[in-house]
């Protein structure tokens, strides 16, 4: 079993079609400069032609925005900064075209490589796609044409270029699995779009799969199984059958309100990592964005990211919600996080030391420059922003006067900002919850992170496999750190969420609903299935439910209750 990120859920079985790049050795030859300028020019015009058809067949399929990517290629073909570089190298050094094309484009991929810019740095695919396509009919390669696949596959790749992705025919790509990609890759885009599962960013899939073997693909988890038993294949195809009919079945929750049968209205949130994740939210009927997390933003740079990058990232966020709340978490950097650029102090328990909150008002200047980019974005849709990791009301304080500065230097510049932005906490540590009523007199929302509040309750490292039996979001205990906070928020009139994974698990949304919980955040894809269990449930009956909850002693009996409860 190979481990890697899941990027478009799903479940799928079927033989591997392992997609092999030709390794192409280029060599530099001294060639007759007109004959290689030919054979250059042609080789563009009939990748143009390939783009365009790719693209046709692509229509459809994919939405107007994946579509573009295919005018982007166009234009690489038509660069004149690539082409004539291409034809000069050829005439001044009287080298072969291949030759020219790998070195020009090659100048050109890294410098978009080594852009700050995550969304630049995978412009340098679409270069390196379109370049190799050009130089395999330079040499008259053949370029694997996968729409002509004819039986159920699973593609295995290194990388799966976009234009690679849009060819897939899904009656026969039940999903791919790649060796390199995250969650913002091209491919994984498309993916998403297609509804084809993929996992991606699976290491040395290519050296342990061969051609032809049974794959059962799991993009809920993000594994991939090779060749497993009849056994095991027997019961993932009852997962994935339970699986499809789940999301048929669920479409017809996009558009519903999020009511119990009684009348009772939560708010069904998405948890985001980056602007491109708002697509999936919107459709997959998320009444907005209960947590940003900010520091992909960061993870993903060569460097601190300047505010001007960081304001069109949430402007970016903020526009595309079209006026449905967005909470954007400021930076939650340290613990199991950590920057290429910046070396965090050597602790014993980087989970209990340096880290979020902590670090952004021990370096004021990174947490004061995130501050003005939410501000300044905070024109463009219903913002809410929220601290994480704190432990003290100065703590929360402090934070919240450093933001009133740069809001009153704003103004003062004359810069347009949102009148209605609500500035709240995270409640992860069991202080905070302790303490709830007295921070809900300076704190406009609390939004409960069980990931670490469990970890915090129950001393037990989340990183930890040897203490993970300790994870245990039903454990009366955590029941009661949640009632505090939810009932501390009330007494003053303030409202309570969770983004934490507990918010999305079925199990826990009966009980979370009966504390009183008013905001429910949660990966996109679980939105729908959250919304179906709200519109079965009594809010009366979820809080006779939570009240006996409380009163058990451990998760065993709670889950019981629950399940006995909730048919
Ligand atoms: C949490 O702690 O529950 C949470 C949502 O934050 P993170 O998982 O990013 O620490
Ligand atoms: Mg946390």
């Amino acid at each position: 079993m190979l481990k890697g990120i899941a990027a478009s859920s799903g479940i799928t079985i079927a033989k591997a079609y392992k997609l092999e790049t030709p390794e192409i050795i280029i060599e530099c030859k001294q060639c007759d400069p007109q004959q290689e300028i030919e054979k250059f020019n042609k080789a563009v015009e009939v990748s143009k032609k390939d783009i365009a058809i790719i693209k046709e067949k692509a229509v459809g399929r994919l939405s107007d925005e994946d579509l573009q990517i295919f005018d982007a290629h166009l234009m690489v073909c038509e660069d004149p900064a690539l082409c004539d570089g291409v034809i000069q190298m050829i005439e001044s050094e009287q080298v072969n075209a291949e030759y020219a094309l790998d070195s020009v484009a090659g100048n050109f991929i890294s410098i978009f490589e080594s852009l700050e810019d995550a969304y630049m740095r995978e412009r340098a695919a679409d270069i390196k796609d379109v370049t190799r396509r050009i130089k395999y009919h330079i040499l008259g390669v053949n370029i694997a044409d996968l729409s002509l696949i004819n039986e159920e596959v699973i593609i295995v790749a290194h990388d799966l270029t976009p234009s690679d992705t849009a060819q897939l025919n899904k009656q026969y790509t039940k999903g791919f699995a790649t060796e390199i990609g995250g969650r913002t890759s091209h491919s994984a885009i498309m993916a998403r779009s297609l509804e084809i599962p993929a996992v991606v960013g699976v290491t040395d899939i290519m050296s342990t799969v061969k051609h032809g073997d049974m794959l059962i693909l799991d993009a809920l988890k993000g594994k991939v199984l090779i060749n497993p038993d009849e056994e095991t294949i027997a019961k993932y195809r009852v997962e994935a059958r339970k699986y499809e009919e789940e999301v048929a079945a669920l479409k017809e929750f996009k558009d519903k309100e999020t009511l119990t049968v009684d009348d009772h209205h939560v708010e069904l949130a998405a948890n985001i990592g980056t602007p491109n994740d708002v697509a999936a939210v919107l459709e997959n009927g998320g009444e907005g964005v209960g947590l940003y997390r900010t520091e992909f933003l960061y993870m993903g740079a060569k460097d601190w990211p300047s505010e001007e990058e960081q304001y069109e990232a949430y402007k970016k966020v903020l526009e595309s919600m079209d006026g449905k709340p967005v909470v954007v978490r400021t930076l939650d950097i340290g613990g199991d996080k950590h920057l290429d650029y910046y070396d965090f102090p050597e602790e014993m328990n980087p989970f209990l030391g340096y880290r979020a909150v902590r670090l952004c008002l021990d370096q004021k200047d990174i947490f004061r420059t995130q501050l003005r980019a939410l501000l300044r974005a905070s024109a463009y849709g219903k913002l809410r922003i929220m601290f994480p990791m704190i432990a003290t009301i100065n703590e929360f304080k402090e934070a919240k006067q450093v933001y009133e500065e740069e809001k009153e230097k704003l103004v003062a510049e004359g810069v347009a900002i949102g009148d209605d932005i609500q500035v709240g906490m995270m409640v992860e540590i069991p202080a905070a919850a302790i303490l709830a009523d007295q921070f809900a007199k300076i704190a406009d929302f609390f939004s409960i992170g069980t990931n670490d509040m469990i970890q915090y309750s129950m001393a037990a490292d989340r990183m930890s496999e040897k203490v993970s039996y300790l994870y245990q979001p039903y454990n009366p205990s955590l029941l009661r750190l949640i009632k505090m906070t939810i009932d501390g928020a009330h007494a003053h009139g303030k409202w309570c969420g969770m983004c934490g994974e507990m918010a999305g698990e079925p199990d826990a949304i009966p009980v979370l609903l009966g504390l009183g919980l008013d905001e429910f955040s949660m990966s996109a894809t679980s939105i729908l299935r959250a919304r179906k269990i709200v519109n079965s449930l009594s809010h009366k009956e979820m809080k006779d439910l939570a009240a006996k909850a409380l009163k058990l002693e451990t998760q065993e009996e709670v889950l019981k209750l629950i399940r006995s409860t909730v048919k």
